[in-house]
Order: C-alpha cells, then sequence, then structure tokens
C-alpha cells in the first residue's frame, strides 16, 4: 500500500499537471467534433444507405417466455408487468464507429503534431550544427575558442564579440 502511494505521488508529480489540463480541455472539445461527426454526418450517412433505419432503432426485444407467463398468471405482475430486455447492438456498433472514428482523427493529429515537432526539432538541431564554436584569432590567426577572451596561443586579449 505505501509503496502504492508513493508510486502515485511520483505519477502525479512527474506528470505535467498543467499539461495533462490542457489535454483534458482539448481532448473534450475534441470528444464534441468526433460526436458531431459521427451524430450529424455518418450516422444519417448510413441512414441513408440503410434506407433510414436509425441505429437506436436497431434493437431486438427479448420476449422471454417466463416474463410473459409471470405478466399473464401472477396477480402482482399483472398489474405491474415486467418490461421485455431490449438488446440495443444498434447503440453497440454506433459505438464501435465512434470508437474508430476518435482513433483515426487521433491518429492523424498525434501524426502531424509529431511531423511537426520533428522538423522544428531537425531546424535548430541544423542551426546549432551550422553554428560556429571557433574564431580566428586576430593576431596569432590560430583558431581558437568562440567564446575565448583570451587567445591561448599568443595570450592576447581577443576583441569583443559583435552580437
Ligand atoms: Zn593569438
Amino acid at each position: 500500500m505505501k509503496k502504492l502511494i508513493g508510486e502515485f505521488k511520483d505519477f502525479v508529480s512527474k506528470g505535467n499537471v498543467l499539461d495533462m489540463a490542457v489535454g483534458i480541455i482539448i481532448g473534450g472539445a475534441f470528444t464534441a467534433i468526433v460526436n458531431s461527426l459521427v451524430g450529424d454526418i455518418i450516422n444519417p450517412l448510413i441512414n441513408t444507405i440503410l434506407g433510414g433505419i436509425s441505429f437506436a432503432a436497431l434493437n431486438i426485444t427479448v420476449k422471454a417466455p417466463w416474463i410473459k407467463f409471470l405478466n399473464e398468471n401472477v396477480d402482482f405482475f399483472r398489474r405491474n408487468p415486467i418490461e421485455y430486455p431490449v438488446l440495443g447492438f444498434g447503440n453497440f456498433i454506433a459505438a464501435i464507429i465512434t470508437f474508430f472514428i476518435t482513433a483515426l482523427a487521433l491518429f492523424i493529429l498525434i501524426k502531424s503534431i509529431n511531423k511537426a515537432s520533428n522538423l522544428a526539432k531537425k531546424k535548430k538541431a541544423d542551426e546549432e550544427a551550422a553554428a560556429p564554436t571557433t574564431k580566428i584569432c586576430p593576431y596569432c590567426k590560430s583558431e581558437i575558442n568562440i567564446e575565448a577572451t583570451k587567445c591561448p596561443h599568443c595570450t592576447s586579449d581577443q576583441p569583443k564579440a559583435e552580437a
């Protein structure tokens, strides 16, 4: 238990709380987009293909014989009939479709973010590689460290680097 609490503390302190908060807020907004895409565009398209049948209408009512028996033969259930359970497999299919669309959209989003961040990293690395690390001493013409204020070869004070 102590170990668990320790691990949880690590998790909370390591995870950037602000980043997480931003992620949750963006995630909520993203969910609204996906729901709209599924509910307002994809479902109507599928309904058109199915000939006007909505996912919610795709269900099976399980008319279990014992429920029928109780409802017809027991006084109490005659007054308060048990409702037949409904298997809403249409909604289940819709949830699966929503999941795949969300996963696909996230995949595309993350892929493009990764691509952009890789480009930025590469640019930074290129700039660092291109930045000079040495200079030539104006007095003895030796190659010395760019940040040197005194030449290690001729001990001359180096002119201040131009910004
Ligand atoms: Zn020098």
